[in-house]
């Protein structure tokens, strides 16, 4: 018999739904919890990665619940984006249609799986009531001098025929599509994250997040000290700054490495318009992926530019150099290079024979140029170095920078790795950029009396090249809110990492129609208290959200730093090993689970085949063992109604109750204290395996209807206690047991269950044991052994073994906690 899950299911889903369970109160006195898991892409189908995270979440917010907490657990949808555009074009159709559809799909799915998300927030990225306000923001932005367009090179994606951010490019490939990324030059819209760099490398006021999100951020921002140097071209009036960690290697700098998008190099391009090797080397390194040609073992290439720099510490001239190894992206975008003691101009020098010259000497003082097979990176003796000779080379850092300060050749200089984010996407399916261009006026915003700034439904989709706004003449020709001549409106829509940097605080106030969201409201529930999503976003969304957020803050939106006090890094759901993906071919479809073995199963395997932050391998074996764990649990309860509706549970603490009755009594508490402990810990899995413990043994008792009254009383609370261990994993079941079990309130409504610290008291005495009235032993046991226990205990002894020696045994008298005495 397997217990009707279909039909308790949906009736718990409609109940909590009438009465509003979760429904969070805004502005309570009552203390509040804000639990959000990231929103998903409306992609159509619910999969196994999101049962995974929204159960994690959702055990979270129902023991809050418990716990007396005002919770809110919101949902929507990050409802722009490519693959909806993509899907568009493909069927012919407008991506609303299909966007719209996919989330009444998933909708219906939540709620089959009966996640307690509060559904009077509900919200989708892709409404004009949401995106008014992610232009509202933008113009802030505008107004703060923290948005700027420019002319640059970006990565740029031929499929998606779109520009992706450096976060989203992965080993050279684009983030959503996998295809190779090629660099173009493009006008683009940034944000100044940069401005917020420093801020950003202070996790202090994070109450818990992941020691690995937190360093990747790190080397994402990537702080260095160092020094800039100027050097002067020979022939030409301008300053070549260079940032470099290494100042004591100046006087070793004999070339220098600019990448070809340097502003310099476009510059000698137009002067030599004949120079078709230098053309054809920086087109072709221009088009290659970064990531690739910084790597390690790719091939420095270059090509002399025919031009010097003046060193400025010695006067010496220095090569300047066209290469594939350095970055744009990396503080001034040119690099000294000191082939002696950096690997990379060392095997550069090699292969082009530039001259080497060693400034930092080993303490042996044994480096010798001839014999050098790489280049020497560690500290050591500063020689060939002027004034600074014979100085440790660590210790010359500083007084190097300071020289070069004095003699304004130099200074001292922070920089970081991270760069602006550009926002443009010459997309359709996105937030319209707020902005009108005047030939009279220049950039001109559009006014907030005029937000949203819709976007047009009557678009062409894949009927043109490029931005298919450009082909609606009705929407982009305007006129200028400033001068009222004819103007046109900007056609870049805003990435969609846009979108969710800032949502978190609209669920505060999501019906908001003056402002993003209402102070106190942000006050109150702001930060999340946990936030859950994968670490695939640790220095993309998680990083833009608290940028976002602090922007938030200095505009007086909020009052905190962070938006995300804790935050949990959930692992991926695997089959056979691998990530479930339809490429693979191991993708296990929600829906059938649910439909054959119900939510509280999913929900309760999910839970515990593994912490939530380590992956979770998929099992047969192991859903049907969740089912059947839940049967169990079911039929417990289906034997033994009767005992409980009549049982008031009185229960005295019956000192000389039978031991078999103490440990259920022992098991009953010990389990209460393990299963909220590991709750608290977010230890899911090993809180339900207490249960399951528990479980066996309740049932080990046997026939509850043969025990004593007393006996029944601790029976029933072993049984009813269950219920309320489970209700955060298996909700439905737990509630309709407690329902059964005589109550009219909620699992929640009941508050946290707690258990009785005396009954966790195991006392524990010892007896002498004797053999013909001499000692010959000790034994220490359990209160609650039994007296053929301890006898046979007592035997075991080797000691007393020794004594016996095969003799036989005659008697055997316990004299309760004192003394055993063997007759032999
Ligand atoms: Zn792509
Ligand atoms: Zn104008």
């Amino acid at each position: 018999m397997e217990y009707p899950f279909e039909e308790i299911e949906k009736k718990w889903q409609n109940i909590w739904q009438e009465r509003k369970v979760f429904e969070a109160e805004d502005l309570s006195k009552k203390p509040h919890y804000y639990v959000l898991s990231m929103f998903p892409y409306p992609s159509g189908t619910l999969h196994m990665g999101h049962v995974s995270n929204y159960s994690i979440a959702d055990a979270i917010a129902r023991f809050k619940l418990m716990q007396g907490y005002n919770v809110m657990q919101p949902m929507g949808y990050d409802s722009f984006g490519m693959p909806a555009e993509n899907f568009a074009i493909q069927h012919n159709s407008h991506p609303r249609n299909s966007t719209d559809e996919n989330i009444d799909i998933m909708k219906k799915q939540f709620q089959i799986m009966g996640f307690g998300f509060d559904w009077s927030r509900e919200l989708s990225t892709c409404h004009p009531e949401y995106y008014r306000w992610g232009q509202w923001l933008f113009k802030r932005m505008y107004e703060k001098g923290l948005v700027y367009k420019k002319s640059s090179y970006v990565n740029w994606c031929d499929s998606c025929n779109t520009v992706l951010a450096n976060e989203q490019v992965e080993d050279g490939r684009c983030w959503r599509c996998e295809n190779p990324v090629r660099q173009k030059e493009l006008e683009q819209w940034f944000f100044k994250i940069t401005d917020y760099a420093e801020e950003l490398l202070d996790f202090s006021k994070m109450i818990d997040w992941p020691e690995r999100v937190i360093s990747m951020q790190k080397n994402w921002i990537g702080k260095s000290f160092g020094t800039n140097i100027h050097f002067k071209l020979e022939i030409e009036q301008d300053i070549l700054t260079v940032f470099t960690t290494r100042p004591d290697t100046i006087f070793g700098c004999t070339f220098m490495a600019l990448p070809p998008e340097h502003p310099l190099v476009t510059r000698w391009l137009k002067q030599e318009p004949d120079n078709h090797s230098m053309k054809r080397f920086c087109e072709r390194v221009i088009n290659e992926d970064k990531i690739m040609r910084t790597a390690e073992d790719t091939t420095k290439e270059g090509i002399f530019s025919g031009r010097y720099a003046i060193n400025p510490v010695n006067g010496e001239k220095v090569q300047i150099w066209i290469t594939n190894y350095v970055l744009m992206d990396y503080g001034t975008g040119a690099v000294m290079a000191v082939p002696a003691h950096d690997q990379r101009d060392f095997e550069f020098a090699k292969k082009y024979d530039i001259p080497i010259k060693i400034v930092i000497q080993n303490q042996e003082k044994d480096l010798d140029l001839n014999k050098m097979k790489e280049a020497y990176i560690e500290p050591g003796i500063l020689v060939n170095s002027a004034q600074f000779d014979e100085m440790n080379s660590e210790e010359s850092k500083n007084i190097i920078t300071l020289w070069m300060q004095e003699n304004n050749m130099g200074e001292e200089a922070i920089t970081y790795r991270l760069r602006d984010w550009g926002i443009s996407r010459q997309r359709y399916w996105g937030t319209p950029i707020p902005v009108i261009y005047c030939e009279k006026c220049g950039t001109v915003l559009v006014p907030d009396e005029e937000l949203p700034l819709k976007l047009p439904d009557n678009v062409k989709l894949g009927k043109t090249t490029g931005n298919p706004l450009l082909s609606v003449d009705e929407w982009i020709n305007t006129t200028c809110p400033q001068c009222g001549g004819a103007a046109r409106r900007e056609t870049d829509t805003m990435d969609t990492f846009v979108d969710s940097s800032w949502y978190f605080a609209r669920y505060t106030d999501p019906k908001n129609e003056e402002i993003p969201f209402a102070r106190d409201k942000a006050d109150y529930w702001l930060p999340v208290d946990q936030y859950i999503g994968g670490i695939e976003h640790a220095c993309m969304h998680l990083l833009y959200a608290r940028f976002f957020h602090k922007f938030m803050r200095d505009i007086g939106l909020a009052n905190t730093d962070e938006p995300f006090a804790r935050l949990l890094t959930q692992g991926m759901v695997t089959k056979d090993g691998a990530k479930m993906s339809k490429s693979k071919g191991n993708v296990v479809d929600p829906q059938y689970i649910i439909d054959r073995y119900g939510a509280d199963t999913v929900r309760t395997f999910m839970l515990f085949a593994s912490p939530p932050e380590k992956d979770v391998e998929w099992s047969d074996e192991g859903v049907k063992g969740a089912f059947r764990f839940l049967n169990r649990v079911w039929k417990l309860f289906e034997d033994n109604y009767e005992l409980i509706l009549e049982n008031k549970l009185e229960i005295e603490k019956k000192k000389e109750t039978r031991s078999e009755i103490k440990k259920l009594l022992f098991s009953t508490h010990s389990t209460i204290k393990k299963v909220i402990d590991d709750i608290n810990r977010m230890q899911y899995n090993t809180a339900i395996a207490a249960i399951m413990e528990h479980l066996n043994n309740v049932y080990a008792i046997g026939d509850a209807k043969k025990l004593d009254p007393s006996e029944k009383a601790i029976y029933v609370e072993s049984c009813l206690i269950i219920p309320q261990l489970l209700y955060p994993f298996a909700p439905h079941i737990s509630e309709e047991l407690w329902q059964r079990a005589g109550n009219s309130i909620l699992i929640h409504e009941a508050g946290l269950i707690e258990y009785n610290q005396s009954y966790l008291v195991r006392d524990e005495v010892t007896y002498v044991v004797q053999i013909m009235g001499k000692i010959r032993g000790k034994l220490t046991v359990d209160t609650t052994t039994s007296e053929v226990e301890i006898k046979k205990l007592a035997l075991d002894l080797e000691n007393v073994k020794k004594y016996i020696n095969n003799k036989k045994i005659k008697k055997i008298i316990v004299i309760p906690k004192k003394l055993v005495s063997i007759v032999i």
